[in-house]
């Protein structure tokens, strides 16, 4: 018998794994794939990752990003570049195996390679079934599978067409052959409720666009053959290696991330912020909060609805600003890119949301106001149409 049972080993899995062995308890944690895996993302970490990890993770950054080239339709260029770093740019290959082989220095149990079929709650334990055959019980289960996962979906309920849908490629390009440095590309309008990127790093451009599955419907290749036929970053490259992906984002009305002896912890749980798609730094955080309370709950007998709290009262404020911002942006992007063609300023103080030393509701309500006391008089009127109830 287990403490804890770990199902997947991205960030949100080896961080719990990690922290649960840290705190002396005895933890096995189970990934389908066998590290270094490839994992579709941009690969961009906001640099509040520094607020909440407790070792360096430099060997995996590629590149510092302060800023952007953003564009609209590929057209319309204009550089926002900050003087301090916002982001990180990892390859999650490399990035998931540290994270990983911290959590076996901390002495959790890890098998990879071997998917979970089958994970039950049985009152006073709950038990995992791996496709080799073998079973595994534990006090609590941590459900860290990501995406493509089944404990979130199944044994939650949480809706997977609650996401935003993407296609991605790794282009080689190494950094010797590129003319810039220091920043990504964003790309508004390419998409529908979504935005179109480039992320560069040591050898390759990360390259990719995400939208709203609903409001895609069907057509995220189209769109994604539009933007890289485009895009002048993208002209003369090979972009025909592309793979599509599910990009969980949170939304208003998820059914709680505890049941029973249940926790989830990142993507599984729709735990992505749903303005940028950023998920890396949330499936770390709420990992380690995940931890902490299945650890008070292993040795003090305290509920794990600790936890569930801590979501309410940290993470789902900001997720339900950063969704007002989507509305905002996703909705008029023709509008929000004017609005930061006239004041720039807006982008250099949201990088101060990404690096998390501004609230993104402070954020929004600042922005907001911007908006009201300007003459762009459509989007005014559809702000008080549909944020501002009388
Ligand atoms: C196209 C795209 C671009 C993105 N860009 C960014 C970005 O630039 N920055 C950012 O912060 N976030 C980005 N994200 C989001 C980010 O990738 C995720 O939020 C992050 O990976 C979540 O970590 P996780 O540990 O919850 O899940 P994952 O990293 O997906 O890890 C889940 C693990 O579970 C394993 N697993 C799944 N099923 C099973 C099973 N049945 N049995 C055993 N193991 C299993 C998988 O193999 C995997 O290793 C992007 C996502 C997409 C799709």
């Amino acid at each position: 018998m287990y403490d804890a049972i770990v199902v997947g080993l991205g960030p949100a899995g080896s961080t719990a794994a990690r922290g649960l062995a840290m705190a002396g308890l005895r933890v096995l944690g189970v990934d389908k794939e066998t590290f270094p895996r490839y994992k579709s993302c941009g690969g961009c970490i906001s640099t509040k990752i520094e607020r909440i990890l407790d070792f360096d993770i430099s060997s995996a950054i590629e590149e510092r990003v302060k800023g952007a080239t953003y564009t609209y339709k590929s057209g319309r260029t204009m550089d926002i570049l900050s003087d301090r770093p916002v982001g990180y740019n990892v390859m999650r290959d490399t990035f998931d195996a540290l994270l990983l082989a911290r959590a076996k220095e901390a002495g959790a149990e890890i098998i990879e390679g071997v998917r979970v079929v089958k994970a039950s709650d049985k009152g006073r334990s709950v038990e995992v079934n791996l496709a080799d055959g073998r079973t595994f019980e534990a006090k609590v289960l941590v459900g860290a599978d990501g995406s493509s996962g089944f404990i979130g979906r199944e044994l939650f309920g949480l809706n997977p067409k609650e996401a935003a849908v993407s296609i991605t490629a790794e282009v080689p390009l190494p950094k010797t052959e590129r003319s810039y440095s220091e920043k990504l590309f964003i790309d508004f309008g390419s998409v529908p409720y979504g935005y179109g990127w480039i992320f560069p790093k040591e050898n390759h451009l990360s390259v990719g666009i995400a939208g709203d599955a609903l409001k895609v419907g069907g057509r995220i290749k189209d769109y994604w053959s539009e933007f890289v036929k485009s895009h002048e970053a993208l002209k003369g490259l090979d972009l025909s290696q592309r793979m599509g992906w599910t990009v969980p984002i949170y939304y208003d009305g998820a059914s709680p991330s505890v049941k029973g002896n249940v926790i989830l912890t990142g993507d599984t749980g729709h735990l992505v912020d749903p303005f940028l798609g950023e998920g890396i730094y949330y499936a770390i955080r709420t990992a380690k909060a995940a931890a902490s309370a299945v650890i008070e709950n292993i040795k003090a007998g305290n509920g794990l609805e600790a936890y569930q709290a801590w979501l309410e009262s940290e993470i789902h404020p900001e997720f339900n600003a950063a969704g007002k911002l989507s509305d905002l942006v996703y909705n008029h992007p023709r509008l929000w890119y004017s609005i930061l063609e006239k004041d720039p300023e807006i982008m250099l103080r949201f990088y101060d949301v990404i690096r998390g030393e501004e609230d993104c509701a402070v954020f929004y309500s600042w922005v907001m106001g911007k908006v009201k006391s300007k003459p762009w008089k459509i989007l005014r009127r559809w702000v008080e149409s549909r944020l501002l109830p009388s």
